[in-house]
């Protein structure tokens, strides 16, 4: 049995990508901290609680399971949060990377797939972001997801580490089956927060802003299905299995939906009224980020199926309706 060790497989994303592997005949190695993922949502393989800033136990795990290769999830990654706290930041992703990243090459796990984000990229007047445009985060999240892409490269070129970096644009959507999904405590995301307005959790919905350099004067993000995201991860260790070096993909769709476009977008869906009510920016946030990559596409054959805005929502309501975690 070849085994994945995916660090924050018990998080939103990672317990995705867990369901993949494991329908790919992997055994996904869940290795978490339950800081902000859920015991509850390890279902697909062995699950091994732990800290990335603890070598000796990763140590132990590597050489329990014998990996073939790491999925690297495990990150803090809101934005506001990293502009209050960068410390955090840098200790807990780049710190944390550092060890796994040691650790994977002492153990001879020589593929690594890295969780990166569009946050790297910052504020480029609008254009689409593809592959080459030169990274200038504008927050501390951004700032540590470049640094852990840096050490990367590094490592590749020293120590044979091959990488696939994905840049990942705004992650929505959940498991069609429900079997997992998106729930954070608290909760920051726009879509999951209109859901909570539309199921009256929420008295309603703060927009971050209405005087961007947009249309409709919200900021702009790029929305792809955690199905489609964990599907090019597949195709990831795919490449790497193939291939020597580190490569960068983006992970978006090309296509830029506005905060009040998400909001009408989800009244449709769920034929509910979501009550606004609008709000000063959120430090941080950048005006618009679209993916203009099509690398993905070209070099590992992904084809988004399910990133419609309308699927996105839709399958992300029927998870938040039937299903979510508890400590
Ligand atoms: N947003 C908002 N109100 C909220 C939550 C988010 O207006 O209650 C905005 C946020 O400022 C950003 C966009 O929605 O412009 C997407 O934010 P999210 O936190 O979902 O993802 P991010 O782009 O920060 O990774």
């Amino acid at each position: 049995m070849k085994h994945v060790l995916v660090t924050g497989g018990a998080g939103y994303i990672g317990s995705h990508a867990c369901k993949i592997l494991a329908r790919a005949g992997f055994v996904p190695v869940t290795y978490d901290n339950l800081s902000t993922g859920w015991a509850e949502a390890v279902k697909f393989g062995p699950f091994e609680q732990g800290e990335m800033a603890d070598r000796a136990n990763l140590d132990r795990v590597f050489m329990q399971y014998q990996p073939v290769a790491v999925m690297h999830f495990a990150a803090l990654s809101q934005v506001a949060e990293s502009m209050r706290a960068p410390g955090i930041y840098w200790h807990n992703n780049v710190v944390g990377s550092l060890n796994l990243i040691e650790a994977a090459v002492a153990h001879g796990c020589l593929d690594f797939v890295f969780s990166s984000t569009c946050a790297t990229y910052g504020d480029h007047d609008g254009v689409l972001l593809d592959e080459d445009t030169p990274q200038l985060p504008i927050n501390a999240y951004g700032a540590s997801k470049r640094a852990i892409e840096d050490m990367l490269v590094n490592f590749q070129a020293s120590h044979g580490l091959n990488s696939v970096i994905f840049r990942y644009f705004n992650v929505a959507g959940a498991d069609p089956e429900a079997e997992v999904g998106e729930f954070h405590q608290p909760e920051t995301h726009l879509i999951p927060l209109v859901l909570d307005v539309i199921d009256g959790k929420r008295p309603a919905l703060t927009i971050n802003g209405t005087d961007y350099d947009t249309p409709d004067g919200t900021c702009i993000r790029d929305y792809v299905h955690v199905m489609d995201l964990v599907d090019a991860h597949l195709a990831g260790l795919e490449w790497l299995q193939a291939r020597r070096g580190s490569r960068v993909f983006n992970l978006g769709t090309g296509r830029g939906f506005s905060v009040r476009e998400v909001i009408d977008h989800s009244r449709g869906v769920t034929n509910r009224e979501v009550p606004v009510e609008t709000g000063p920016r959120r430090p941080g946030d950048c005006t618009k980020l679209v993916s203009g990559g099509s690398r993905a596409e070209a070099e590992l054959g992904w084809t988004p199926r399910r990133s419609t805005l309308e699927t996105m929502i839709s399958d992300a309501w029927r998870w938040h309706q039937n299903g979510h975690y508890e400590r």
